[in-house]
């Protein structure tokens, strides 16, 4: 696998969630990945992730659907840990980190490689029919939302595709379950071959 890894911007200004060796892994099996069809991510907050993922498909002249509702998950709201002023729209009191996202994908030259899908994930799969080279997950992290998410699109992933899940603590004490417990659905599915984690970014490949 491929190490180099050259970022079209300095993604430490990008607001967002994932460690550098996390974006890296994502990179690389995206880098793989996209040889096999588009690919999605569930979660795109500012855009961090989507930069790593996005630049892997580019090279491969590939396409990355970017679904997000943009109104932030449980811990992005009003009064909660990740609450981030900046992306919150006052004048409807709800957020909004579609415009931010918006911003990363211009400066980061990857508007014609990555599809913004504004969309609740449960809405968005309704008529979805695509297969799909790899699905990271890293959308609401409450348990409705992460099975949800794992139900409505691991299906949709090609043979020798990789699944993603980020966030995966498998002690209680280090943070939420939801999903490592989608990690152990897929695990105990037996239709994925179980790949090593990085940091909190659980990996699959499809069999
Ligand atoms: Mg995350």
């Amino acid at each position: 696998m491929s190490t180099e890894l050259n970022l079209p911007i300095d993604i430490n200004n990008v607001k967002g969630f994932l460690a550098a060796d996390e974006g890296l892994a994502l990179y690389q099996y995206a880098l793989e990945a996209s040889k096999l069809g588009p690919c999605l991510e569930i979660g795109s907050y500012c855009g961090k992730s989507t930069v790593y993922f996005a630049t892997a498909c580019k090279q491969n002249d590939s396409i990355l659907y970017a679904l997000d509702h943009h109104r932030g998950s449980e811990e992005h709201q009003l009064g909660e840990e990740y609450h981030d002023p900046d992306l919150y729209d006052n004048s409807i009191e709800l957020m909004d980190s579609f415009k931010t996202f918006r911003t990363t994908m211009r400066e980061a030259r990857l508007e014609d490689t990555v599809v913004p899908i504004v969309s609740s994930s449960a809405i968005a799969s309704r008529h979805w029919a695509t297969p799909l080279g790899m699905v990271f997950i890293d959308g609401g992290h409450s348990e409705e939302a992460a099975q949800t998410d794992y139900r409505c699109w691991s299906t949709f992933i090609k043979p020798g595709g990789i699944l993603a899940i980020h966030d995966i603590f498998p002690n209680p004490e280090d943070g939420g379950q939801a999903p490592y417990n989608i990690w152990k659905l897929a695990k105990a599915s037996g239709l994925f071959e179980e790949l090593p984690t990085v940091n909190t970014l659980g990996l699959f490949r499809r069999k």
